[in-house]
């Protein structure tokens, strides 16, 4: 089968598409015949070697991915052969068949395509998570989504408005604060607005932003801190500037301000909190008050591509790739 290999970290052209053998399942997996696969930011650092975690090498790159289940691994129950599931949480799915645990696997809501599919559990999981196990917005607040039009933004604006929050949306260019408006962002800021900290502010009657999702980090994240309300919360997702921020503990008593990591990967284990998750989104797509915003697509050959779009700000929504 074609998958794409990373020998060596680096930029996204260390990416190859190579022929490698189809891989069997072992004791707890599945395979699935890969029909999409989501790109995230992760992945990205990732092949870069600046993920959370370290990235060993070689390896085929793409943790969430739709497709149909297409073998079984030993003491598998509850999973059919020809089902279409998304797999949080399996490993190289930028290839044609790939492996996920079972228990990675999430059903795929009704109507949902396949790109759909594998655009919706990192985004929508970690917008729930920021957005409510973490972040308790309550409806009737004011929440600051950065990088808006990427494929957590989109997510978080529309689950923010599903939740009855009002969200400030910022993004680099006017294009994609258009999109942002178009999901229900009800004030939009360009990033590089020079009156950006008093205008997020003002949005929210001159009392700063109870709640922020930080994803881009770097200098920006001394920004946050001032936009922030009184007992704000501000919760750290991504540091997508890959710029070191600086954080000096006592700058958060000036306005009593909390500061919560979210990291997805160590959320999802956690079964109750994954389940409540579910629970909230599932009828959320279902009834389409949510719609995973597909980006550009790509295909296999045009992995590298689709990374350096990324990197390049060039993509809104979830950028996917269809081996
Ligand atoms: P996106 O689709 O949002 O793409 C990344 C976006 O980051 C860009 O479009 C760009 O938007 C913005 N950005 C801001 N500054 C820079 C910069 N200097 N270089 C490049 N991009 C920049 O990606 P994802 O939705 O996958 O991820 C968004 C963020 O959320 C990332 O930081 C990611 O690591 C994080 N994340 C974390 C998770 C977790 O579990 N903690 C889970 C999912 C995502 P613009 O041009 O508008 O500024």
């Amino acid at each position: 089968m074609r998958a794409m290999v990373v020998e060596r970290l680096g930029p996204p052209d260390v990416m190859e598409l190579r022929e490698v053998p189809r891989p069997e399942p072992g004791p707890g997996e599945v395979r699935l015949k890969v029909e999409a696969v989501g790109i995230n930011f992760a992945d990205v650092l990732a092949v870069a070697g600046e993920y959370l975690t370290r990235t060993r090498v070689p390896y085929t790159p793409g943790m969430e991915f739709a497709g149909v289940v297409d073998a079984v691994g030993e003491g598998v129950q509850g999973v059919e052969v020809g089902t279409r599931v998304a797999s949080l949480g399996g490993r190289g799915g930028l290839a044609e068949y790939a492996l996920s645990p079972a228990a990675a696997l999430i059903p795929v809501p009704q109507g949902l395509s396949g790109a759909q599919a594998a655009a919706f559990p990192v985004s929508y999981f970690t917008a729930y998570h920021g957005l409510k196990t973490l972040g308790r917005g309550e409806a009737g607040e004011w929440v600051l989504v950065q990088a808006a039009a990427g494929a957590l933004g989109t997510a978080s604006i529309q689950l923010a408005k599903a939740m009855g929050l009002h969200v400030v949306a910022m993004a680099s260019t006017e294009e994609k604060l258009g999109l942002a408006r178009d999901l229900g962002a009800d004030v939009t800021l360009l990033q590089d607005d020079p009156d950006r900290v008093k205008k997020v502010r003002e949005a929210a009657g001159g009392k700063g932003v109870p709640l922020i999702l930080e994803v881009v980090g770097g200098a920006r994240f001394q920004e946050s801190l001032e936009m922030a309300a009184n007992l704000g919360r501000i919760i750290v997702i991504g540091n997508a500037s890959r710029e070191p921020a600086n954080l000096r503990p006592v700058e958060l008593m000036k306005r009593n301000v909390t500061v919560t990591g979210l990291w997805l990967s160590s959320l999802m284990p956690d079964a109750e909190l994954t389940r409540q998750a579910a629970q909230a989104l599932t009828p959320l797509v279902a009834s389409g008050q949510v719609t995973p915003q597909i980006g550009p697509t790509y295909g296999l050959a045009e992995s590298a591509r689709a990374f350096q779009d990324i990197l390049d700000r060039k993509t809104t929504g979830k950028v996917i790739i269809e081996p």
